[in-house]
């Protein structure tokens, strides 16, 4: 731990971050997702500017055209004036930080725009996961007053089905010629989809990959209810552009549907539950390895062993003290 990280003023970098200082944004998701002691000043210093922004997860399996379609959508995004945060997160990697990865270095285009904070996440170092780290970046970028946060994952099942519930909206993209129809429904990405993305629509097949989700929605029955949302099927070609106004119109529509149906306090609040009990059962976790290897332990132990107690009730005797 240096000296400059015990001494960072919270107020003053949060202070920073809201005027859009993309250093001071940097360095409060460097404290958060490190887990530093500054983790629950922080936490409670951006109470107040939180819950604005839209947060779009975007996933799908590698070489579908994630990374241009972000590419793509933030600077459409910019042209409509919007602030944008762009999380990309990859479950598979070790490395983490503010640099940007190899296959993001077309991001660099926005990278000296000062409305558009862009980050790379990995799982190494982060003691909870990625999905105890990722909502703290969310929260920092929110509060950095970022209309639209695009956290972008690679599809590679149970993690990215995690993050994805993370997001307000989700949306998956395909193409084809990558088998993405049987994979989709393989990994459950069916359930967590708002929006389907076919990019890559200047290649063949992609109308058959339309016509492949088409059928397979119609399977499902969740979306029958009067109300409800069905998943919109956009094609796009990343590469030019095409397509990409007609996902900010959907993103756009679902954010209103989202409001008016009351879906989205009910995700917030599914997602702030999970948020606190993952913290808890962190915290549980810290005591207990405190614990592990204490004289009360051991004594509670050797009474199991000498057939005066119970392990049930010595755990509940456990649990009770922490
Ligand atoms: P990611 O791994 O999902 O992030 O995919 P990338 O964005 O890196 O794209 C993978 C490859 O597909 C790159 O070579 C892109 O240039 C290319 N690509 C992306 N979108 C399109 C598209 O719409 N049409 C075609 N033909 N190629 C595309």
């Amino acid at each position: 731990m240096t000296v400059t990280r015990r001494d960072a003023d919270v107020s003053d970098l949060v202070e920073r971050a809201r005027a859009a200082d993309a250093r001071a944004v940097a360095r409060l998701i460097s404290l958060v997702e490190n887990d530093s002691p500054h983790l629950r000043e922080i936490a409670a210093a951006l109470v107040p500017f939180v819950g604005n922004g839209q947060v779009v997860g975007l996933t799908g399996s590698p070489g579908v055209g994630k990374s241009t379609s972000t590419a793509v959508m933030v600077s459409a995004l910019r042209k409509d004036g919007k602030r944008v945060g762009v999380l990309a997160v990859d479950p598979s990697s070790p490395f983490s930080g503010g640099a940007l990865l190899g296959d993001r270095v077309r991001m660099q285009d926005h990278a000296t725009d000062d409305r558009v904070f862009i980050r790379s996440m990995a799982s190494r170092g982060h003691l909870g996961g990625l999905s105890a780290a990722v909502p703290q970046a969310l929260r920092v970028l929110d509060a950095a007053g970022c209309d639209v946060i695009l956290v972008e994952t690679v599809g590679v099942g149970q993690a990215e089905v995690e993050i994805a519930s993370l997001a307000d909206t989700t949306v998956v993209l395909l193409a084809p010629g990558m088998g993405d129809g049987i994979q989709a429904a393989k990994a459950g990405i069916l359930e967590i989809a708002d929006i389907f993305v076919v990019n890559k629509a200047d290649r063949d097949g992609a109308d058959q990959v339309t016509r492949d989700l088409r059928y397979m929605q119609s399977l499902g029955g969740r979306h029958s209810a009067a109300g409800a949302w069905r998943a919109p099927i956009v094609k796009t070609v990343a590469s030019t552009g095409d397509g990409v106004p007609d996902v900010l119109a959907a993103l756009d529509k679902h954010r209103d549907w989202l409001h008016r149906s009351g879906e989205f306090t009910r995700r917030r609040q599914a997602r702030a539950a999970a948020e606190i009990e993952a913290i808890a059962l962190g915290e549980v976790r810290a005591r207990f390895s405190d614990v592990h290897g204490s004289a009360a332990l051991g004594a509670s132990a050797a009474r199991v062993v000498a057939g005066e107690l119970d392990p049930y009730t010595a755990a509940d005797e456990l649990v009770a003290s922490l």
